[in-house]
């Protein structure tokens, strides 16, 4: 089961934008109740930082909101799709303007 661009998913978003919000939820807890078998004795968590919450979802959420800077790694890809459109606007000439910190640069 791949969970990043899950299909099951999809047409679960599809149906709640198409107004039919049953479907979507039986399509939602079909892809989630996939996921807990799937992955009830599997690492699901792609961040590959060396980290004490590695997998631990609420508390790596919690640990974000609460900080405020930043998002989960396994939540950067999303983000990073939506922010290479809008950098098209500017030829991405905001590429000479930053810098990953330090501690992403370390391999
Ligand atoms: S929320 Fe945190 S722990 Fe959960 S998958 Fe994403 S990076 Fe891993």
């Amino acid at each position: 089961m791949i969970i990043e661009g899950n299909q099951k998913e999809k047409d679960a978003m599809k149906a709640f934008h198409e107004g039919n919000r049953q479907m979507g939820l039986e399509l939602q807890e079909e892809f989630a109740a996939a996921f807990r078998e799937e992955y009830k004795n599997r690492d699901h968590c792609p961040c590959k930082k060396a980290c004490r919450y590695h997998g631990n979802c609420k508390e790596c959420v919690a640990i974000h909101r609460a900080h405020q800077e930043h998002v989960p790694n396994c939540m950067r890809p999303i983000l990073n799709a939506k922010l290479k459109l809008l950098s098209e606007l500017t030829e991405h000439t905001i590429a000479n303007e930053i810098e990953a910190p330090q501690e992403i640069l370390i391999k």
